[in-house]
């Protein structure tokens, strides 16, 4: 299969000023000059750009500039060249056609960076970041792909698989002298490696809460009953009229949801139909709808009024869905109607209940006026900065959770192999799936399944 040279559209399917069209493998150069008119392409230097036009047969399909790749110092390794065109979806599939009439084939989804990581270009974690990085939407998710791209989770990990390796080595020349009762691998040092590989695997664990929130977004439920004034709130955040505002209770049928980054993240803001008991069937999917949200939801904005409501709602509501993993904010809403003023007796029977177990926070708020938006957006942000680590490396990727958890809970199963003397194969067994598992991430240890699994969600051209 990797004798084929592939061709895909690079840049995105559409209008543009420039479109990009990639081949890669061996006979690239060779497909490219029967179509190119031009210099030699097999004898130009490596990296050079040329000027020309692409033909089928004695028609001119367009006027070009096609950039030249030796191997191995490509993308793929393999040979590699890029076509620039004017940008038109027409063309690009005409010099496509034309490509795959002299020799080329249609490049699967992600085929050009499973061949960089095939060709041992890049390793696995770094072929999914290329995916994160164009899949990038703010600065920290930016960022965090480019560190994985320059290797920042390969190089943790296989610095302490490395160390690992040299034990699990020693361990299993034990093997080979069993009747001599030998010790190569002096256990202690290796209870110490251990410890630091579990120390840094579990740091690395803990930033997945982070990283997943800059990658993917923080959920945030607005919840409260019919007219509480959600609807009105999201609009002040959001300062748009997108949701239905009305009067008249269970006016938002359907869960809305709006994004809005703050300070580079993304919190996706879900507007739910207000939690109450009820026989109207619409209503209560929504209601049905709002204890999902608040399932998956990371931050939780309650919303009540004091004229619509009692403490104890507030109280028992908050009791019912709080979760250790939800910062449940809570705003009483309306309170142009007391003169802006808040922190009365209802709050403090509120507060008295609820603080500082189940939430810390509570905001006064007049959605209508967009009183305390910039307060509501501090408590959301400072979700983020309480859950941020001090790792330079964060993990965004749930492949990446799972396998360090793997790894995680064998190097955990070798600590206790060897604090209670298990004998040396059994040893040397546990130490062999912990390495497994730490390769998991770089894709030393891998299969066709999973590593069709990632590549299939990239791209073709990618
Ligand atoms: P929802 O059912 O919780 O989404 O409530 P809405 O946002 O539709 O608001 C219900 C009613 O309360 C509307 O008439 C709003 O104008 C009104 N409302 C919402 N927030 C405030 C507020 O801060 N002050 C006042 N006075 N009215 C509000």
């Amino acid at each position: 299969m990797n004798n084929d040279t592939i061709c895909a559209l690079a840049t995105a399917n559409g209008i543009g000023a420039i479109g990009i069209i990639r081949v890669s493998g061996e006979r690239s150069f060779k497909i490219v000059d029967k179509v190119f008119q031009g210099k030699n392409l097999e004898k130009v230097k490596s990296h050079s750009v040329h000027y020309g036009f692409i033909k089928d047969e004695n028609e001119v399909i367009d006027e070009v500039m096609v950039s030249v790749f030796h191997s191995p110092k490509t993308f793929t390794t393999e040979n590699s060249v890029e076509i620039s065109f004017h940008g038109s979806p027409h063309i690009a599939k005409k010099i496509l056609e034309v490509l795959i009439k002299n020799g080329a084939r249609m490049a699967k989804a992600g085929e050009f960076t499973m061949r960089a990581f095939m060709n041992g270009r890049i390793d696995l974690s770094q072929a999914e970041s290329i995916a994160d990085l164009i899949a990038s939407e703010n600065e920290a998710s930016r960022k965090v792909a480019l560190n994985q791209l320059k290797g920042g989770i390969s190089n943790e990990i296989s610095n302490l698989r490395g160390d690992l390796l040299n034990f699990t080595s020693l361990v299993e020349l034990e093997l080979d002298f069993a009747e001599e009762d030998v010790e190569f691998a002096d256990r202690s040092a290796l209870n110490k490696l251990l410890n630091k590989i579990e120390d840094k695997l579990s740091s690395l664990i803990d930033s997945f809460q982070y990283g997943n929130a800059i990658k993917n977004g923080v959920d945030v439920a607005i919840i409260g009953k019919p007219n509480a004034g959600k609807s009105t709130l999201l609009n002040a955040l959001l300062k748009e009229e997108r949701a239905i505002v009305s009067d008249i209770a269970g006016t938002t049928r359907d869960t809305i949801e709006e994004i809005l980054h703050i300070k580079g993240t993304a919190f996706r803001f879900i507007d739910t139909a207000g939690i109450r008991e009820t026989t109207d069937k619409i209503e209560a999917i929504g209601v049905q709808k709002a204890k999902e949200k608040i399932s998956t939801a990371k931050i939780l904005l309650y919303l009540y009024d004091e004229f619509d409501s009692e403490p104890h709602e507030v109280i028992d509501f908050v009791k019912t869905f709080w979760r250790e993993d939800l910062k449940i904010i809570l705003l009483h809403n309306k309170i142009d109607l007391s003169g802006g003023y808040f922190e009365n007796d209802f709050d403090k029977k509120v507060k008295a209940e609820l603080f500082p177990k189940f939430t810390n926070s509570i905001i006064g708020v007049s959605a209508k006026e967009g009183t305390s938006v910039e307060a509501i957006k501090n408590e959301l942000v400072e979700y983020i900065e309480d859950i941020k680590t001090s790792e330079n490396t964060v993990i965004t990727n749930q492949r990446h959770y799972e396998s360090l958890q793997k790894s995680l809970e064998s190097v955990k199963r070798v600590k206790s192999a060897i604090s209670q003397s298990f004998h040396t194969e059994l040893l040397a067994y546990e130490l062999r799936y912990a390495l497994e598992h730490l390769g998991e991430i770089s894709g030393e240890f891998t299969n066709d399944e999973v590593l069709g699994n990632i590549f299939s969600k990239f791209c073709i051209g990618k």
